[in-house]
């Protein structure tokens, strides 16, 4: 009789222990632990391609969390580069199958947020140059969120169904590592997702918000590389050569007319001409200027009308100037750089929008307008959009400060990518989990 009762009592015990277990219970309990992950990834930042160690930790992470985790996964075409994307599932009965991704990457930045777990990492880029490695985009904190909501998930087995896929993904800096993972059969390899998840953290919006975009959110991203040929000479007898730079500052005033006379005024156009060389010396008008172009757009017609017009407009131009067809400018759009646009499922957006608000609060979920910056999540809901895809953007910025920034004269926020970008960190991966797991927990709820 007495060991009757005690079993029940214990069996009582933890039944209700179980019970009372939510995503904010288990962020507050994580929390402490994900802070050391965090600061540790901080202090190690690594540039895209090279996420050896924050790869590991993610993999070492997921598996304690009883995920079934392959590492080492990606395919680039760059050389040197080695895939360091980590995939952990959790196969919990049928049902729907949801991935959720967290990008890996530091960037080549010189921190100076004045932190105490503050980077003081170089190392060699690409190009072989000495760089200082920061994450000033907030990747650790999306790391941090990320093992935390995997070990949410896993806690709160009981309340969902389906497969879950966590997607640790590389190179999202340098674009490339969602394409080299599909490419290394993401979505053969493992089941394709009915919906992907995924967040940014914010460097505009207060810690304990989230913002949220429905539809397009972040722009196509273009890098097209254009060499205007002239024909050189002295620069005191410029009737003898054809001027490549003013040809160029030319073609340069001609692209304007694209967003402001060619394309619909309700479609966003930006095309940025970021690099401009040409020349050597005072007094001598050179045979050759290189531009390099970004040009950002959403809908998949436009990116056409604008890219178009970029070889349209400049070919037209150095024609006027009495260029010969063998020296028509080069227009080259670097097709390995290509971003898609990132395009937030309406429906899906509405019903996490929904979600978010009663796990965080009506009043801390707020609009976030669309952005011309590049993303490369967009590639997860693939070209037509056909898998339907959302990322929200938890805020990382105390509330004291934004209000600061917001007097007359006061110097603005720093932007992500900014050397002095230090988000609050223990909020802001606190509300990360309780958005993301709720997130999940509605689309694979029994
Ligand atoms: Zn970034
Ligand atoms: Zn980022």
């Amino acid at each position: 009789m007495k060991l009757y009762l005690a079993f029940t009592f214990a069996t009582a015990i933890s039944v209700s222990a179980f019970a009372q277990q939510t995503p904010q219970s288990i962020a507050d309990a994580e929390l402490p632990s994900l802070v050391t992950i965090y600061k540790d990834l901080h202090t190690h930042p690594e540039l895209s391609g090279h996420e050896e160690r924050s790869s590991a930790i993610v993999a070492k992470e997921l598996k304690a969390a009883g995920y079934e985790v392959t590492d080492h996964v990606g395919k680039y075409d760059k050389p040197g580069w080695t895939g360091f994307g980590v995939i952990g599932v959790m196969k919990n009965g049928d049902g729907p199958v949801v991935a959720v991704r967290t990008d890996l990457d530091g960037l080549p930045v010189h921190e100076e947020t004045g932190v105490p777990y503050a980077s003081t990492v170089t190392t060699k880029n690409d190009l072989g140059q000495e760089v200082s490695v920061m994450h000033a985009c907030g990747h650790d904190i999306h790391m941090s969120t990320f093992i935390g909501t995997a070990r949410a998930l896993a806690k709160l087995k009981d309340k969902w169904h389906g497969t879950l896929i966590l997607i640790g993904q590389p190179a999202e800096e340098a674009v490339g590592g969602a394409r080299a993972l599909l490419k290394d059969g993401l979505y053969t390899r493992w089941p394709k997702p009915n919906y992907v998840l995924g967040l940014h953290d914010d460097a505009e919006i207060a810690t304990g918000q989230i913002g949220v975009t429905e539809g397009y959110c972040y722009a196509n991203v273009d890098s097209v590389d254009v060499s205007v040929k002239g024909t050189g000479g002295h620069g005191a007898y410029p009737h003898k050569t054809k001027d490549p730079v003013v040809l160029a500052a030319e073609i340069i005033n001609g692209w304007q007319t694209i967003a402001s006379r060619e394309t619909n005024p309700h479609d966003d156009v930006v095309v940025t001409v970021g690099s401009i060389h040409g020349g050597t010396k005072h007094n001598i008008i050179s045979d050759e200027v290189k531009m390099q172009l970004t040009v950002r757009t959403y809908k998949k017609e436009v990116r056409d009308t604008v890219l178009a017009a970029i070889e349209r407009i400049a070919k037209g131009c150095a024609m006027a100037a009495g260029l010969p067809p063998d020296k028509m400018p080069e227009v080259k759009v670097r097709k390995d750089e290509f971003t898609p646009a990132t395009y937030n499922n309406p429906e899906l957006t509405k019903r996490v929008t929904a979600v978010l608000k009663t796990a965080i609060g009506n009043d801390n979920v707020i609009p976030k307008d669309p952005t011309m910056g590049g993303e490369d999540f967009a590639e997860y809901s693939l070209p037509d959009h056909s898998i339907p895809a959302f990322m929200f953007n938890v805020g990382a910025v105390d509330p004291a400060k934004i209000a600061e920034s917001k007097k007359p004269g006061a110097a603005p926020l720093p932007s992500l990518h900014s050397s002095k970008f230090a988000p609050v960190f223990e909020p802001t991966i606190r509300t990360g989990i309780i958005g993301m797991t709720s997130a999940v927990l509605d689309l694979m709820k029994k």
